[in-house]
């Protein structure tokens, strides 16, 4: 497996250096760490033993053995749940927007040009903005190669790369819950939502006020309501101010059996609010690894169980991981349901120098209804390829490039993480 590309000189040396020692690390570990282990991977409580583990994944070889032997049997091929029906709603699940050194426009001028139609064409488009968009502050971009801090911050021109570079209508709604929430502090989150708001985009996660944080977050269109929630596990660095703990939606979601309860609450206010289906992004688990953990399978299904959420969009693991469906009864309705969870987006617009991280998807939800007027739900995973070519950066869809007899040195590396999580 080729885990590191890095595109400038300085980078390939730096990222050799450091593969060395994760390599002499791995050396006395005795091969453990090719097992994926599972911890809270927070970087306020990371030990000396987690972080030597964290780099050894990221700099040397992402895990493709799970954490737990069961963690296997929950996923499956992207089946569809009621393939016939006629759809009336589409919305499209993104995953996570990432300033990256090479998110710029000389690089992205075709970045959309095979995928943006398709994803920005649905009733409603969605993704994770896993950024400051503070215009008052510095651009500041991820290095190449992660060796210190890393304070994220968006300005117009990148945010316009991510919203499909002029090209399309653009997002409809943003969750700005993630472990860059406060990179720019309280100021840099408050702009980033007065920022949305002022392009006429909707932010959930995230509130400028305690009632705004009461207030449920809730699209209609073409005779649906949809509500949105969103959650994170950790403000890297950061803590959740004390004295505004609505400022943003944080929760131990990388520890076994965290406390839901905010999340069930917030489901029952979109849904006395009407809210037909009730989304939410979860932005946690392990990074750099092929499978969920246990502890996120059991997460996802706590939050489908307990809080009777239709769908969970997962992020932040950076690579690609499996989806399934889930049966379940509906806690406020005692309705049998089927709910549908990715456990990870990965990088969507992003290019981290890891082949893997090159590997994501998109979710086309298409919504109905049946005689009855009960809710129908058929969701279609699109798992995608950022190219390089020309130092031009391009999505194509990862079927197509399969499809071709010949495949690059990166395609066939990358096609290890796609038929992990395609074939489930
Ligand atoms: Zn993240």
């Amino acid at each position: 497996m080729k885990a590191v590309r890095p595109y400038t000189i300085k980078g390939h040396i730096l990222c050799q250096t450091i593969k060395g020692l994760a390599y002499v690390v791995h050396f006395f570990k005795q091969k453990s760490w090719d097992k994926a282990i599972e911890f809270e991977e927070n970087p306020r409580t990371m030990r000396l033993m987690d972080l030597l583990y964290f780099s050894y994944k990221y700099y040397f070889k992402p895990p493709q053995i799970p954490s737990h032997p069961t963690v296997l049997a929950h996923f499956q091929k992207p089946t569809t749940l009621h393939p016939d029906f006629h759809s009336q709603l589409s919305i499209s699940l993104g995953g996570d927007l990432m300033p990256y050194e090479m998110i710029k426009p000389e690089y992205t001028t075709y970045l959309w040009d095979n995928v943006g139609a398709d994803f920005f064409g649905s009733d409603i488009v969605f993704a994770n903005l896993e950024t400051p968009l503070d215009t008052k502050q510095k651009q500041s971009f991820v290095p190449e190669v992660m060796l210190s801090n890393m304070l994220f911050n968006t300005d117009e021109q990148t945010f316009s790369i991510f919203n499909g570079n002029g090209q399309f209508k653009g997002f409809d709604i943003l969750s700005v819950a993630n472990n860059h929430s406060l990179d720019m502090g309280r100021a840099g989150l408050l702009a980033t939502l007065q920022n949305l708001k002022d392009k006429n985009i909707l932010s959930i996660g995230a509130a400028a006020s305690a009632d705004e944080a009461e207030q449920p977050v809730i699209i209609e269109r073409n005779g649906f309501k949809i509500g949105f929630i969103a959650y994170t596990y950790s403000l890297n660095q950061f803590e959740a101010p004390k004295d505004k703990p609505w400022l943003v939606n944080l929760l131990p979601l990388n520890l076994p059996g965290c406390d839901i309860s905010r999340i069930k609450q917030q489901t029952e206010t979109c849904r006395k609010a009407g809210a037909d289906l009730v989304l939410c992004s979860i932005h946690a688990g392990n990074a750099y690894q092929t499978y969920p953990g246990k502890t996120t399978v059991d997460l996802f299904e706590n939050i489908f169980n307990t809080c009777g959420v239709d769908v969970i969009i997962g992020g932040h693991p950076h690579n690609l991981q499996p989806w399934r469906n889930y049966q379940f009864t509906d806690p406020f309705s005692g309705k049998n349901k089927t709910g549908f969870a990715i456990y990870s987006l990965a990088d969507f617009i992003a290019y981290d120098i890891f082949t893997w991280c090159h590997l994501c998807a998109y979710v086309k939800l298409e919504i109905g209804r049946d005689v009855n007027g009960d809710i129908l739900m058929r969701p279609i995973v699109k798992p995608l390829i950022m190219e390089r070519k020309n130092k031009q950066l391009q999505l194509q869809y990862a079927e197509q490039i399969y499809q071709k007899t010949e495949l690059t040195a990166e395609e066939k590396d990358i096609k290890i993480l796609y038929d992990a999580c395609v074939n489930g």
